[in-house]
């Protein structure tokens, strides 16, 4: 069970601030949500571009999709194109409630996708199927897991229209903004934005305030993704899950990454380097999610940082083999 609420983003399975950003009406988020009982939301973040609005990440829950269809609606422009920093299903889901209403919106991600579909995401159907067929599954989840596995059984919901496989200037719904593709980072692929004109990084799950969701995570990658984000001369950073940081706040996030995956890695004790995390990354994790983080680190070091050597260079490589 525990397994099935950390492994978010396959079948089953924070908090942040509105509209603003160190220039005037830079962007505005639409925050996601971290609950304990079913699978979590990411942020979507709006940004305004000539020939519409830009979406990046569209959720899970149809009630996170239909907050971006009110938000378009309100502001009175289309959605002209989504942007998705990764596959993971609390991230793309809506991708299909939005091209339902906006079908000409162009959908721009890297192709990780097609090795999570080659692979584990389809075996991932058996397990929904029996937690379909057990009596003691609340309606609610079903529901989840009926949504996610339709997705995945018409996969073209979730797939770019526009495939991006390096880093540089994009001009996306006519606005220019410096796309970064991270190789074996959090997925396979993982996909972050810069916009040098507002100085704002957008960086999906790369950063999650209150524990890395490490389920899919080639950790080396990672942290070179980490660095790649800090080279940049952002003053304002949106994170997959959780509100916005400056940069004093990321750098502090980024060492405890770098603290959690060294002591996971090493003979210290699991118990040692979870309270480790909980410590570096204190400023972060609300008190309702204090348990919840200490099972998910756990978790990541059993499965991820302490498993076989070729467990923990699962996710270095490319899936499709
Ligand atoms: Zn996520």
């Amino acid at each position: 069970m525990r397994k099935a609420i950390f492994a978010a983003f396959f079948i089953s399975a924070a908090c942040a601030a509105p509209s603003a950003g160190t220039s005037a009406n830079a962007y505005h988020l639409i925050p996601g949500s971290v609950p304990m009982d079913k699978g979590p939301d990411g942020n979507s973040i709006f940004l305004d571009a000539p020939e519409g609005l830009i979406v990046i990440d569209t959720g899970r829950h149809p009630a996170h999709g239909e907050k971006l269809l009110v938000y378009a609606s309100e502001r009175g422009k289309p959605i002209a194109a989504i942007v998705n920093t990764h596959w993971h299903l609390d991230h793309t889901t809506g991708n299909y409630d939005i091209r339902q209403v906006y079908p000409q919106v162009r959908v721009y991600a890297t192709d990780a996708i097609e090795g999570a579909l080659a692979g584990f995401l389809n075996r991932n159907r058996e397990q929904a199927d029996k937690m379909l067929a057990d009596p003691k599954t609340p309606d609610a989840r079903k529901a989840e897991i009926l949504r996610a596995r339709s997705v995945i059984d018409n996969p073209d919901r979730l797939r770019p229209t526009i495939s991006v496989t390096s880093s540089g200037p994009m001009r996306i719904a006519g606005r220019r903004l410096e796309v970064h593709v991270a190789p074996f980072a959090a997925t396979e692929a993982d996909l972050w934005i810069y916009d040098p004109k507002a100085r704002l990084a957008i960086v999906g799950d790369l950063v999650v305030d209150i524990v890395p969701f490490m389920d899919t995570a080639c950790a080396d990658g990672w942290k070179q993704a980490l660095k790649d984000v800090a080279a940049t001369p952002f003053v304002t950073l949106i994170p997959g899950h959780g509100a916005s940081m400056d940069r004093s706040a990321f750098l502090q996030w980024k060492s405890a990454f770098e603290n959690f995956v060294d002591c996971g890695r090493s003979e210290r004790a699991k118990e040692e380097c979870v309270a480790g995390w909980k410590r570096d990354a204190a400023p972060f994790i609300d008190a309702a999610h204090a348990g919840y983080v200490e099972e998910a680190a756990a978790y990541y070091i059993d499965t991820r940082l302490r498993s076989s050597p070729e467990g923990q260079q699962k996710y270095c490589r490319p899936l499709r083999a």
